[in-house]
């Protein structure tokens, strides 16, 4: 028998914010993880923090309050916002960042120009709540760098370097800018020496910044992580929960924590019985790929109602949606790659299957699926085929196809991509037709090329123009479709990751079916129903929230909080 004070189940985000903020509180603490490798889904995100009026924005002179975060949720969630949960989220989110820049290794900046999802309704921000972490040298962790999950394989440049948010202007203008080229040979030069040592590149940003140096501050502090040990029971005594049974090493190994158990075990996006529960276009047969990890199969909310605790299914959607495309691999198999921003560059639009446009592309991924699968109704199969022109796919590349000079070759060759001298026969390939698809390019192309979508509304506003190319004019988001050969990708419904999960009150204990908070048990990350009641307000709602609930879930156990 191990006892501790806290308990906590999962490496991501919300793992190691409670049990660094426990470990600070006084509490000693251990980490179980399921996996051999740490950091979850966290450490394949971009590790973006949503924080409404933190500090770093203040710094940059972007007014915001807590009251315009609190409209603005209002007006995206209505009413399926819980306010309860809202409050303490914009009440502890920047208490909960400044102790991680504070007492970790974690940094992150502000983006002034990120703006929330949807920046013309009440209380949006047109930029600077969207919170960026800073690059993290993985050599820091020495041995347990080798145990960081690594981010998704079709993500990372030549199969193992890393490319943060701040450097894909550069490697757009790589081959137009000599400091942009600097900067990517800089980049692939430390890579080139990284794999003389190492299987990947050390250079780690987005979410694998994030938990390396949330790691290795956990280590400092002598917080032990142990790895391939699931929770597979809770311990309770009488209703309050006790402790825990961990499978290590074959043996079940009985953990008694004091102060209780924090589950943080990332939420379901890897089962599938709940998904055909809670995905409405799973349940009516349609095709899904989630990019989590599939070992995220929803243990801690299973473990959760054991316990007497039930779920909170009032939201908007059960998931945070993301188009995607399955990238063939050499063994036959398909890795998934989530499109979240190219859509809305200059000289791409995705139409149906019959070939017609049916959404502006410059929306929000979590926007953009709900908007397929209502093109897709009633149809065999749920798709869009996302198009682009030859100047716009050497530019900004396509899913997981890097710019020029990258090759396309080999994407041609495996059925990746597909192409075609002229449209009609693109139409062909992709089995539209011709004319249909014709009329689709003319009648976008003409306004386009004034910077206009009277369709869709391509690139009007603030946050369509984050996702164009800024140098591009009159419209970030708008060039016509006109050099060819021409270019087509399938997309189908992705998520990345759950937004339905246990009910929870303000400091992060999960309730029973009577809304009484079960004694000794806290859940925080995808393991809590989003306090965004599944609506999807701006980069960084999952993990902002990850982070600041696992603090909250912490300060309570250690008796800081009433
Ligand atoms: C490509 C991509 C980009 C993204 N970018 C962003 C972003 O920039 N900002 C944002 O807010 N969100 C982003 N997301 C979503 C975000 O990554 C997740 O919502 C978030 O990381 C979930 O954090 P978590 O701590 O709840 O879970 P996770 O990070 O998934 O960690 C859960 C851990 O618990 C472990 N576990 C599961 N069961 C058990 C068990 N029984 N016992 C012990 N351990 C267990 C799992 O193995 C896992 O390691 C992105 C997702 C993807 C896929």
């Amino acid at each position: 028998m191990t006892e501790i004070d806290l308990l906590v189940v999962g490496s991501g985000a919300a793992g190691f914010s409670a049990a660094l903020a426990a470990s600070h509180a006084g509490l000693s603490v251990l980490m179980v993880e399921k996996e051999p490798l740490f950091g979850g889904t966290t450490a394949y995100s971009a590790g973006v923090i949503w924080i409404p009026a933190n500090r770093h924005g203040r710094a940059l002179g972007i007014p915001d309050s807590k009251e315009d975060a609190l409209a603005y949720l209002q007006a995206e969630a209505g009413n399926r916002l819980n306010l309860e949960l809202a409050n303490a989220f914009l009440d502890n989110c920047n208490p909960a960042v400044e102790f991680i820049e504070s007492h970790t290794h974690a940094r992150y900046e502000a983006v002034p120009v990120w703006a929330d999802y949807h920046p013309t309704r009440p209380g949006a921000a047109q930029g600077g709540r969207s919170l960026l972490p800073l690059p993290f040298d993985g050599r820091r962790l020495g041995k347990r760098f080798a145990q960081l999950r690594a981010p998704i394989r079709t993500m990372m440049a030549f199969g193992g370097m890393m490319l943060g948010r701040n450097d894909l202007p550069h490697v757009f203008r790589m081959t137009r800018s000599v400091k942009s080229a600097m900067h990517v040979a800089g980049m692939t030069v430390r890579y080139g020496v990284d794999r003389l040592g190492h299987a990947r590149g050390t250079r780690l940003t987005n979410g694998n910044a994030l938990i390396a140096a949330l790691a290795l501050s956990a280590e400092e502090r002598g917080i032990e992580l142990w790895l391939e040990s699931p929770v597979v029971e809770l311990a309770q005594t009488g209703s309050a929960v006790t402790g825990a049974v961990v499978s290590r090493n074959g043996q079940r190994q009985e953990i008694r924590a004091r102060r209780g158990v924090v589950l943080a075990c990332g939420g379901f996006p890897g089962d599938d019985a709940l998904k055909q529960r809670y995905y409405g276009h799973v349940k009516a047969g349609q095709a899904h790929r989630s990019a989590p990890p599939p070992s995220n199969r929803g243990d801690g909310i299973r473990l959760g109602q054991q316990a007497g605790g039930v779920l909170a299914e009032d939201v908007a959607y059960a998931a945070a949606w993301v188009p995607v495309s399955l990238v063939p691999q050499p063994d036959g198999s398909t890795l998934p790659f989530p499109h979240f921003y190219e859509r809305g560059k200059p000289g791409y639009i995705a139409v149906d299957p019959d070939g017609r446009r049916f959404t502006n592309e410059s929306a929000s991924y979590h926007d953009f699926v709900p908007a397929m699968v209502e093109a897709c109704r009633g149809r065999p199969e749920t798709m869009s085929w996302l198009l682009c022109d030859h100047r716009a796919i050497r530019r900004y590349g396509m899913g997981a196809i890097g710019p020029a000079p990258l090759p396309l070759g080999p994407h041609l060759r495996n059925g990746y991509l597909l192409s075609a001298a002229s449209w009609p026969e693109l139409a062909k390939k992709i089995g539209v037709d011709a004319g249909v698809l014709q009329d689709t390019i003319a009648r976008f192309n003409a306004p386009a090329a004034r910077g206009e979508d009277p369709d869709f509304g391509k690139g009007t506003d603030a946050y369509h123009r984050f996702n164009g190319d800024p140098t591009h004019k009159p419209n970030p988001c708008l060039a016509p479709l006109e050099t060819g050969p021409f270019y087509a990708m399938k997309m189908i419904p992705g998520d990345i990751g759950t937004f339905l999960g246990l009910r929870t009150d303000g400091h992060a204990r999960v309730l029973d079916a009577q809304g009484r908070p079960i004694g000794g048990l806290y859940a925080a990350g995808n393991d809590m129903t989003s306090v965004m009641g599944g609506t999807y307000p701006g980069a960084g709602i999952t993990i902002g929230p990850a982070l600041t609930f696992g603090y909250i879930a912490a300060r309570h156990a250690a008796g800081l909080s009433a």
